[in-house]
């Protein structure tokens, strides 16, 4: 009788953990869901052009990180960068008269970045040239020309920009680097953002000069409204620089997974399964 009773409540507490072990998981499944289609939800489409490029390549865990902001030396140059949707289309005002919208974002989410992946342990810093029309791009206070010396320097170099609305853009994603293997962090922020093409309009000037490029988002629809709304502006500046930053850590903190394909936030998904 006693070892019946015994038999029973050993059944019945396994029974007990596993239900709680399963509710659990499903938690962790649905939050972690939302999150991704959040993410989405808020930038919008990411680019759907063929690229096949997987980043393998191991990082430092302090590897140098440097943040640009796109065209923060090519204000009134051919390349100043999108006035986004609301400007070009909608006839609002711009954010700042001097630069274009894309810039004026592109610093905000600069300094975001930065001050965050300080906060969470990152070697992170940024740069801005100041000048904000410098005709030579190899000038050597230019993004691109202080971005090549960083990379060469083992650092990772990084510029963010905006894409254009509507058809003029093509959505979210990472431009890699031309002559290097793209990197865990590559592929980190490429999970989350999508990716582009290494080629991409023929390897553009930053990629060529080991720069990676991230599109965060086309400037238009939701994006450039929560952005543009006060109430919801520094919500939505800490939530895009919180998925770069948190990017960075899964890239830097996953190690030789016996399947690249699954980053930091999966390797937790084989659990279920012991
Ligand atoms: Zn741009």
């Amino acid at each position: 009788m006693l070892l019946k009773k015994n038999r029973l409540i050993n059944i019945l507490s396994f029974a007990i953990f596993f239900i709680f072990f399963y509710a659990f998981s499903q938690l962790y499944f649905i939050k972690n869901l939302k999150f991704i289609n959040d993410l989405e939800l808020i930038i919008g489409q990411a680019s759907n052009l063929p690229a096949r490029w997987v980043g393998t390549k191991d990082v430092n865990k302090n590897i140098p990180i440097l943040i640009l902001a796109g065209h923060a030396d090519s204000q009134g140059l051919a390349g100043a960068g999108t006035s986004g949707e609301a400007v070009d289309k909608l006839g609002l005002n711009p954010m700042d008269p001097a630069i274009s919208d894309e810039l004026f974002w592109n610093l905000k989410l600069q300094e975001a970045i930065v001050k965050l992946g300080k906060m969470k342990g990152l070697n992170i810093r940024s740069y801005d040239p100041g000048i904000r029309n410098i005709d030579d791009a190899n000038d050597p206070r230019t993004n691109w020309s202080v971005g090549k010396n960083f990379a060469k320097n083992g650092g990772y170099a990084i510029e963010i920009h905006f894409d254009s609305y509507g058809d003029y853009g093509v959505g979210s994603g990472l431009i890699p680097p031309f002559f290097e293997t793209p990197n865990k962090i590559d592929e980190a922020i490429a999970r989350k953002f999508g990716r582009f093409p290494v080629l991409f309009r023929g390897g553009l000037g930053a990629p060529r000069r080991q720069i990676r490029i991230l599109e965060i988002g086309k400037l238009e629809g939701l994006l450039e409204k929560k952005l543009r709304n006060l109430k919801t502006r520094q919500r939505t500046i800490k939530f895009l620089s919180n998925e770069i930053v948190q990017a960075f850590l899964n890239g830097i903190n996953t190690h030789a997974s016996s399947n690249p394909m699954l980053d930091a936030e999966y390797t937790f998904l084989p659990v279920i399964y012991l």
